[in-house]
């Protein structure tokens, strides 16, 4: 469940970007995984999201906000889940280098 307490404030000026978007009328089904789904079902589906998101005008808008809310479902911005966990866990590693 993604963390709302990140979310930016519920003005339009915030979430104008998404009535940009390239998945805008395009099967939501391409972007979220139905249940259970694995291997190279995943993989063909993701591809076709980052395929429509690699058009996408508002690319860098969605994945700031993916990123920022840790959403924890979908391809946002180019990025899978997966894409957006490696990049959680090299922040973690920084901070972590930073620190020491
Ligand atoms: S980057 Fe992808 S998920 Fe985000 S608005 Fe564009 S097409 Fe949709």
């Amino acid at each position: 469940m993604a963390d709302i307490s990140r979310l930016p404030a519920p003005t339009a000026d915030q979430y104008d970007w998404q009535f940009e978007g390239a998945c805008r009328g395009e099967d939501p089904e391409a972007f979220f995984h139905p249940e259970g789904e694995r291997g190279p079902s995943r993989a063909q589906r993701e591809a076709k999201a980052k395929a429509i998101c690699a058009t996408c005008p508002v690319i860098a808008a969605c994945a700031a906000h993916a990123l920022s809310v840790r959403e924890p479902y979908g391809i946002w911005g180019g990025m899978s889940e997966d894409d957006r966990e490696l990049i959680y866990a090299r922040q973690k590693a920084r901070r972590n280098i930073a620190i020491a």
